[in-house]
């Protein structure tokens, strides 16, 4: 059972610790980069269900078909414990953050993700609904909602139907790590078309703004060729010119812990370079991980 493990290892890059559960099952700590400090995120995959199959992925995935359900009473208790934890300031006196700055442990946000993909649960709406109303209350500073994705379940019609619970505060991130079918093919493992991808993207972006989230790793012992950055950028600038909002961009790499033999983490160097180019040309604002 995922609530088991007290801190789960993390897949991405720019996360400065792991996924802390603390005995419960749906609501874990995260400390992040990328947020500049304390998160909470939903495991809406409690099953590890997935339709990718990312070569840097290091949490064994099941079929898409295996999803479960979000048991949202049990999530509702958990959010409100860790929210109450999080107000009350205890969480700077935990062994395992009292080695950060003060600042980076106010809550910055709640994320929907988890061990798999957090569209393709069954629940979707209700988990969300649950967010919304946690914050609604009103007992606690203001937070916003972030939803991380790889986009395959935003057409499915529950999954728009709690989009349009998100406020102009929330954001959705979106995952796209090539420019091309062959480089798309080869880091998720999955043989979706790529014109599919970009629709996706594409569709959401043109009804809010999006946050793009690119992971580029060394493959098989070779980092991405200049060609296929290019391709990358040159597809964000079409997205862009079709209607899409990119709010930012988050370029990242493959953390040394979660390295595999196929993959491997890009040196800060190369990964600077390619949020130059994306920002040169897109105009965007790109952070690095
Ligand atoms: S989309 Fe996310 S959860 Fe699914 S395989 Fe890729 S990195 Fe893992």
């Amino acid at each position: 059972m995922k609530g088991s493990r007290r801190v789960r290892a993390i897949r991405v890059a720019g996360r400065a610790a792991g996924r802390d559960y603390q005995g419960r099952s749906w609501v874990y700590f995260l400390l992040s980069a990328q947020t500049r400090g304390l998160s909470l995120g939903v495991n809406l995959s409690p099953s590890g269900a997935c339709d990718y199959r990312c070569c840097y992925c290091d949490i064994p995935k099941v079929s898409a078909l295996h999803r479960a359900p979000v048991d949202v009473q049990g999530l509702a208790l958990e959010l409100g414990a860790a929210l109450d934890f999080v107000a009350s300031g205890q969480v700077v006196h935990e062994p395992s953050y009292s080695r950060f700055p003060k600042e980076w442990l106010s809550l910055r946000q709640v994320m929907l993700s988890g061990e798999g993909e957090p569209t393709l649960c069954p629940n979707f709406v209700e988990v969300m609904e649950t967010l919304v109303h946690a914050r609604a209350l009103g007992r606690y500073p203001f937070f916003k909602l972030v939803l991380e994705t790889n986009g395959s379940g935003l057409q499915r019609p529950e999954v728009q139907q709690a989009l349009e619970l998100f406020t102009a505060q929330d954001e959705v991130w979106m995952k796209l790590d090539a420019g091309t079918d062959s480089q798309f093919h080869g880091m998720s493992g999955v043989d979706t078309p790529f014109r599919e991808v970009l629709a996706r993207i594409l569709e959401l972006g043109r009804r809010r703004p999006i946050v793009i989230q690119s992971l580029f790793a060394s493959v098989d012992g070779s980092p991405p060729a200049r060609g296929e950055i290019q391709n990358y950028v040159r597809c964000l600038g079409l997205l862009q010119e079709q209607g899409a909002v990119i709010q930012r961009v988050h370029i990242q790499s493959v953390m040394n812990w979660v390295e595999s033999s196929r993959c491997t983490h890009l040196p800060l160097a190369i990964l600077s370079e390619i949020a130059c180019q994306v920002r040169r040309e897109l105009g965007v604002e790109v952070e690095v991980f």
